[in-house]
């Protein structure tokens, strides 16, 4: 029998305030353990919460940014269950009414764009952090007790592990381009469980449905999901049935472990929290976040596509990419050069210097004006294409004009064809025998050739106009 896979997510983000969520302790990752707490995020006894207003501006904006209904009222609510790193033994959420609801993200999956349903996001506190990497005890560091995150929702539209994964790629930069999270996936700031269900091909009927936590980075997301589908693919077939569980997920051993068998909501015993009055989010607030949104990158990719054809791959490379995309588009409007040149600039040597240095694209001398700069100076046949790479170095590591760098390197490219003919004579008669190679048939010693050329001038000559002139002299043709 053949089955359909419907996946949904909850993605916890940390979002980017100064301080926690419920007290003025600094909302800093690496501090050292147990230093930015007190007795609010210590759930001591009497502590009075307070709600730090920018998560309830980031949580709006998040929700507007994913075409939600923003509640013009909502609350906190307490969720009651213990572990140790929850001092409280209840964690301050939002359960029955949420700061947003019913949106959506587009996501595009081999060009085509589909729709994600997002149920609800709402704003909560993280817990504290088990540390077990001493020996055989388990120590609690209470620092990110009480960092702000919100909780996307996702209903069971996704279809497949790809696509859970662009929809886990495209939220992510999301929440980049709004300014909200960091998302450093290598600190635990953007995070995830997934829920899998099957059911008979073609059946409206949702299967019953797995949660699988412990999720640590997307491509384990990819490989849990993956993990999931084939298991209650095997069960379902051989007439087994599937149970409403919770799974953790093991990423080193590649397979999911039953965690606990699926609690009732009512185990959680929610009610409003005491401590906080109700959420108003009035229209002025909405038009104020409204206003951080850009541009969106499915949006940006859509455009980068059709508009300039530049292909999804490496369209997306930008466009996923908040500070890739600011660069791209302003040194576009430059209008100085093709996108299509700018383009293969930014994902091909700019990413490898910026992936070798380990520095942002701020850090560096370039400026959008220099890059179409760049890309004018190459397409104008000013300078060659790897004098360019040494233009982009220079300007890349100390900034700095086009023009100033090609007069003071002396980089200028030569197209003389009086200068290029004398040239390409004098490396015919200096390699006879490449000659007689290529006239023999041997065609790649024409590349030899070009290359003896290139070196001669010291990179200066046309290779365009090379290469034209020594195919003419080669086959004894007139320059026309
Ligand atoms: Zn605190």
């Amino acid at each position: 029998m053949q089955f359909d896979t419907y996946i949904g997510l909850e993605v916890h983000a940390e979002l980017k305030t100064r301080s926690k969520i419920f007290c003025i302790c600094p909302n800093k990752f690496g501090s050292p353990a147990n230093t930015n707490v007190c007795p609010v995020c210590m759930g001591f006894p009497g502590a009075r919460p307070m709600l730090n207003r920018q998560v309830v501006l980031y949580g709006v904006r998040a929700g507007l940014a994913l075409d939600c209904d923003i509640a013009e009222f909502s609350r906190m609510d307490r969720k009651n269950y213990f572990y140790p790193d929850l001092p409280k033994a209840y964690q301050i959420s939002q359960a029955e009414i949420p700061l947003c609801s019913n949106g959506h993200l587009d996501i595009l999956v081999e060009n085509q764009l589909r729709r994600i349903g997002i149920e609800r996001i709402h704003i909560e506190e993280d817990a504290g952090k088990l540390v077990h990497d001493n020996g055989p005890d388990t120590l609690i560091d209470f620092n990110r007790c009480g960092v702000p995150l919100i909780e996307v929702v996702t209903r069971p539209d996704m279809r497949s592990s790809a696509e859970a994964h662009e929809f886990l790629e495209t939220l992510k930069s999301v929440l980049q381009f709004i300014d909200v999270s960091d998302c450093r996936m290598e600190e635990g700031s953007i995070r995830c469980d997934v829920n899998v269900s099957l059911c008979p091909a073609g059946s409206s009927q949702l299967g019953t449905r797995v949660e699988m936590k412990n999720i640590n980075s997307f491509s384990s997301a990819l490989r849990a999901i993956e993990y999931e589908t084939a298991r209650q693919d095997t069960l379902l077939s051989a007439g087994g049935i599937i149970h409403q569980e919770t799974r953790k997920w093991d990423d080193s051993r590649g397979e999911s472990f039953v965690m606990r068998t699926k609690e009732n909501v009512a185990d959680y015993r929610f009610f409003p929290e005491p401590d906080l009055a109700a959420i108003h989010i009035t229209d002025d607030i909405i038009n104020n976040e409204r206003a951080y949104i850009p541009e969106l990158p499915t949006a940006k990719l859509l455009r980068y596509t059709t508009k300039f054809g530049i292909p999804h791959s490496e369209a997306s490379i930008i466009a996923f990419d908040a500070e890739k995309a600011g660069m791209f588009d302003e040194a576009v409007n430059c209008g100085r050069c093709s996108p299509r040149s700018i383009c293969n600039w930014i994902i091909g040597d700019i990413t490898k210097y910026l992936n070798d240095s380990g520095v942002g694209i701020p850090d560096t001398g370039i400026t959008p004006e220099s890059l179409a700069d760049l890309g004018e100076a190459v397409e104008s046949k000013v300078i060659s294409s790897s004098a360019a790479k040494t233009v982009l170095m220079e300007l890349l590591t100390k900034g700095g004009s086009v023009g100033e760098i090609i007069r003071r390197l002396d980089l200028a490219q030569n197209s003389d064809t009086e200068y290029i003919t004398s040239l390409v004579e004098e490396i015919i008669s200096a390699n006879q025998r490449s000659v007689e190679d290529y006239r023999n048939g041997k065609t790649n010693a024409l590349g030899y050739l070009v290359g003896q050329c290139m070196r001669r001038s010291a990179g200066k000559a046309d290779p365009v106009e090379v290469k034209r002139l020594l195919n003419i002299k080669l086959n004894n043709q007139e320059d026309k």
